[in-house]
């Protein structure tokens, strides 16, 4: 009763001093929420005072804190259809004040909006015109706003390309400030798509086709992603109306395709966001119903007299529904490609392998992309994606560092177009030994090409390209853009741990060609390697010194008699162990040492063993090719260079262009020569998923219950033996 009586007073008080007293009004709405009463069951959310006789369509989106919430309301000024956003705070007392419209807002058209992770940042999609717009833009771009103490300041436009385009359909940002959106653009897979743009160092570089079965043919729009990217909450098109679904991470990179929420009674629900402590979910319904809506304790100016006609109403319910879809052990989805900036549009794109990163670099300006290195086939279109989404076409020149796969075996997605350069030995190369089984198209071959070094001029930067060839591999360059001072220092750093070498490098020459890039680079640079964290100049002499140290402690030991497994069990490199952070072990670096110092580089090239074999079995035949590989090895074994590897790769790669016969048949002959190698486990592996691929069931079964004899536990032996017993049931 004491309420009462205490609202009767402020009422009469209020009626008295008429346009004086505006703060002892009674309240309208007190409590979190416009003290609107949550059920577990979707229900009209606090209506007569967010949800309106006027057309609510996008959900209230309430600040981090709660105190402060914004309401779009759409609707028409005179004859003019105009989408207005409003804003109503909290006092401490808990009563919420007349929204009001934002002071930019109320003029034109404004979309959707969301809060920046930390709520002082507010993003909106508008119609409103720009400084400089051509006549005949009319689309929806996004705008910001940043908090000024109570206030808002002057909107301006993202910094994304994602402004070249219509972004009608709502988005919404997660922890990190990217940006998820749905977007009307013919490059997508239906009308509307879900994209995500990245925020690099406060600005947008990147927008991408969110990639996955989420994007269909239908309408995907008003993507609510979670702010950990667990999941996103989208609404698509059905054939009776509108439905909300979830989707969650699909386990490969990307998003699969949503589900409905259990528990919407559907009528057409549309446009959900959960609220700012993620309990309840918002969204939007037209069901015409006025007691649903009583009329409006606030006036909403400028709108005039509510509009039932196409009503639209705010609807909430628990979000337990969303949260329990997520399963005891939800993904939270990444990116396959990691975006860091250098700034003036040099960015880093590295890939996760696990125990390493492959990084690649991108160049992007007024002249167009450039690219240094592809990374591996199976990365290539996630990175081509990311590429396309700076939106400035495909890359107008490759360069690659290095012939490995991981760094040119994407080249190939990128089409004819893009002129790729590299150093002299990598077109050869690329055309012999085990790269042979990798039937590289044309469209990889370097048309460019150089021995020492060359300049290349682009987007307005000098680019020195110098050979740094003879360690890792024996046709590495650097690749340096002096005005960013940036350098990829292609394989020879390694990220500043132990490097690896090939059979065409030499781990002896690794310090010499330190002390290069040392003499060359200037002290204010960033290093990239191709693979692992970036470092600077100053941590180049370190790591010649470590390279210099571990190989005269290695000398130092075999000359006092010591052989590798000595060495090994000795741990003479101990004091170097910080440096054995990737993929070589302190153990596998007095290896590579023993193995340079014991056979120093041949002075007469061996054959090419793979060149016999890809000829023969591509003109005579599988068995005419495994014939031919036992007759070399047992009369001119001291021509060409057999080794354990031989075999497995050659099967390896023919698997991967899908031949499987000639694969299995190279594999099972590599099982037979090599059946003391380290690596017998990979090539059963190997064997058993070509069997597989034979439909040769039995056969599978065998090769892989070998492999996991000898690997147990590996569980992606264990997960293959699952898939072929499964297929073997059914
Ligand atoms: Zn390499």
């Amino acid at each position: 009763m004491r309420v009462l009586v205490g609202s009767w007073i402020a009422l009469i008080l209020a009626v008295g001093s008429v346009g004086s007293v505006m703060a002892e009004q009674p309240c309208a709405a007190n409590g979190p929420f416009f003290g609107s009463t949550p059920s577990a069951e979707e229900s009209v959310f606090a209506p007569g005072v967010a949800s309106t006789q006027w057309h609510d369509d996008w959900p209230p989106i309430f600040s981090p804190d709660g105190r402060e919430v914004v309401l779009r309301v759409l609707g028409f000024v005179g004859e003019e259809r105009r989408g207005t956003l409003f804003v109503s705070r909290m006092d401490d007392s808990g009563c919420w004040s007349n929204p009001e419209p934002l002071p930019f807002s109320g003029e034109t058209m404004d979309g959707a909006m969301a809060f920046g992770p930390d709520g002082q940042e507010l993003f909106f999609s508008s119609k409103r015109r720009a400084v400089g717009d051509s006549e005949g833009f009319s689309g929806s771009r996004i705008w910001v706003t940043a908090r000024q103490g109570d206030d808002w300041s002057e909107p301006v436009l993202l910094d994304s390309p994602v402004n070249s385009l219509n972004v009608n359909g709502g988005f919404s940002l997660d922890a990190d400030g990217n940006i998820f959106a749905s977007i009307e653009t013919e490059s997508g897979v239906g009308a509307h798509d879900i994209h995500l743009i990245r925020k690099v160092v406060g600005v947008y570089p990147v927008v991408e086709l969110l990639p996955g079965a989420i994007n269909t043919e239908a309408t995907e729009v008003a993507p609510f992603i979670d702010p950990d990217r667990r999941f996103l909450i989208y609404t698509t098109t059905v054939d009776d109306g509108l439905e909300l679904r979830v989707s969650l991470p699909d386990g490969a990179g990307g998003w699969a395709e949503g589900r409905p929420i259990p528990g919407l009674d559907g009528q057409s629900p549309k446009f959900a966001a959960l609220s700012n402590n993620g309990e309840r979910m918002f969204f939007v319904s037209e069901r015409f119903d006025v007691a649903a809506n009583p009329p409006a304790v606030w006036s909403y100016e400028p709108y005039g007299d509510p509009v039932y006609e196409d009503n639209a109403d705010l609807f909430w319910m628990s979000s337990e529904a969303i949260l329990d879809m997520l399963g005891d052990e939800p993904q939270m989805w990444k990116p396959t490609i990691e975006i860091t900036s250098f700034g003036e549009g040099l960015y880093r794109l590295a890939t996760d392998q696990g125990a390493y990163t492959t990084n690649s670099l991108v160049f992007v300006g007024s002249d167009g992309v450039l690219l240094v290195d592809t990374q591996s086939e199976g990365e290539a279109e996630a990175l081509r994606r990311v590429v396309k989404g700076f939106h400035q076409g495909d890359p107008k020149i490759i360069i690659f560092t290095h012939r490995h796969v991981e760094h040119v075996g994407g080249a190939a997605v990128f089409g004819e177009d893009p002129m790729v350069i590299a150093h002299d030995l990598v077109r050869t190369k690329l055309r012999s030994g085990s790269y042979l089984f990798d039937e590289f198209p044309d469209a990889t071959m370097p048309d460019l090409s150089f021995a020492d070094r060359m300049k290349l001029f682009f987007n307005g930067e000098e680019i020195d390209l110098v050979a740094m060839a003879g360690s890792h591999d024996d046709n590495e360059i650097m690749v340096h853009f002096k005005d960013h001072k940036v350098v990829h220092l292609s394989s020879l750093t390694n990220g500043f741990n132990l490097p690896s070498a090939d059979g065409d490098g030499d781990v002896l020459a690794f310090a010499p060609l330190i002390a290069r890039a040392i003499d060359e680079l200037p002290e204010d640079v960033v290093i990239v390697s191709g693979h692992n964290d970036n470092g600077a100049w100053a941590d180049l002499q370190p790591y010649h010194d470590m390279l210099v140290g571990t190989v005269n402690a290695v000398r130092a030991g075999m000359a006092d008699g010591m052989g590798l497994e000595e060495l090994q069990e000795a741990k003479i490199l101990d004091q170097w162990e910080a440096y054995a952070g990737s993929y070589v072990s302190t153990d596998g670096w007095i290896e590579y040492i023993v193995d340079a110092i014991e056979s120093p580089k041949e002075s007469a090239p061996k054959e090419d063993i793979y060149a016999e074999l890809y000829s023969t079995l591509n003109d005579q035949g599988t068995e005419a090719a495994l014939a031919r590989y036992l007759v070399l090895k047992a009369e001119h074994e001291n021509e060409y260079d057999f080794n354990e590897f031989i075999l497995l790769a050659a099967g390896s790669k023919l698997l991967a262009k899908d031949r499987a016969e000639p694969a299995a048949a190279f594999l099972e002959l590599g099982t037979e020569e090599y059946p003391e190698s380290d690596y017998l486990y990979y090539t059963y592996y190997l064997l058993a998923r070509a069997r597989l691929s034979l439909e040769q069931t039995e056969e599978a079964l065998t090769a892989c219950r070998r492999a996991l004899e000898l690997k147990p536990g590996n569980t992606t032996i264990t997960s293959l033996l699952a898939e072929i017993e499964g297929g073997g049931a059914s």
